[in-house]
C-alpha cells in the first residue's frame, strides 16, 4: 500500500471508528493493511472501533508481533493466508454482523438488489463453518473459499472482505451488510428481481474513477468528527 505509514494508521482508526459508530462491528472484529517489505499493520486484540493510533500493532508475513504494545487477534490466520493467496489485496475488514450471519445461515450469497450490491456480483461464496480461524490450516481454507473474490461470508460466524485501500475497504464493508440488510427486508415480500450481470458490469465500470469513494466516505467522516 503505498501510503506513508502514520497516515494509514489515522486512515485504519477512523475507518474503525465509522464502522462501529454504524453498527457493523462491535467488540470483536478486525482490520489489517499490508504493509512493505511483508509486514502487515492491524488492530490489536481489543475492540476495533476503541483503537487509538498507539494502539495499532505491525506483523510479519506469519502474524508474529514485530512492533507495538497490544497483542495479535485470535483470528490473525485469516488475514496472513488471504494475503499471500491473494497478492493483489491490501487490506482486510473481518467482522460480525448480524446481517451476514443471516444469509449465510440460509445458504444463500448476497443478492444484488440494489445498486449498492454491484461490487458483489461475482459471488460473495460461504465458508460453511462456525469455527474461528485460530491456525493456518483453517486461514487457507477461508483464503481459498474466497477465491478471487471481494468478500467471503462464514456461517455462524460473520463476513471478511478485501480491498486495495481503505477507503474501498471502508465502502465494501458497509455496503456487503447493506446488502444483506435489504435481501432480508425484501425476502418476506415475494420473489426479489437481482440486477443482471450486464447491469452490474456497467456500474463497476464507472466505479473505478479515482475520486468515486470521496462523497461516500466525506459523509461517514462527517458522522464521527466533531
Ligand atoms: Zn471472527
Amino acid at each position: 500500500m503505498i501510503e506513508p505509514l502514520d497516515a494509514l494508521k489515522d486512515k485504519m482508526v477512523m475507518v474503525a471508528k465509522i464502522l462501529q459508530h454504524q453498527g457493523v462491528i462491535d467488540g470483536y472484529g478486525h482490520i489489517t493493511a499490508r504493509l512493505s517489505n511483508n509486514r502487515i499493520l492491524s488492530t490489536p486484540h481489543m475492540p476495533p472501533g476503541k483503537v487509538a493510533v498507539r494502539d495499532l500493532i505491525i506483523l510479519d508475513a506469519d502474524g508474529k508481533k514485530l512492533e507495538g504494545f497490544g497483542e495479535p487477534n485470535g483470528e490473525t490466520a485469516m488475514h496472513t493466508s488471504i494475503y499471500k493467496a491473494r497478492p493483489d489485496v491490501q487490506c482486510i475488514l473481518h467482522y460480525h454482523a448480524d446481517e451476514l450471519v443471516a444469509v449465510a445461515a440460509t445458504g444463500q450469497e448476497i443478492k444484488v438488489i440494489s445498486n449498492c450490491g454491484v461490487q458483489f456480483h461475482r459471488g460473495t461464496p460461504i465458508y460453511d463453518s462456525p469455527v474461528l480461524i485460530r491456525n493456518e490450516q483453517l486461514g487457507d481454507k477461508v483464503a481459498q473459499t474466497l477465491g478471487d473474490k471481494v468478500a467471503v461470508l462464514l456461517r455462524g460466524h460473520g463476513g471478511t472482505v478485501v480491498a486495495t485501500n481503505l477507503d474501498q475497504l471502508l465502502r465494501l464493508g458497509l455496503d456487503l451488510v447493506r446488502s444483506a440488510k435489504l435481501q432480508i427486508m425484501a425476502a418476506p415480500l415475494g420473489p426479489v428481481k437481482v440486477h443482471s450481470k450486464e447491469e452490474c458490469e456497467a456500474m463497476t465500470r464507472i466505479e473505478t474513477r479515482p475520486d468515486v469513494h470521496r462523497r461516500f466516505i466525506d459523509y461517514y467522516v462527517s458522522e464521527v468528527v466533531d
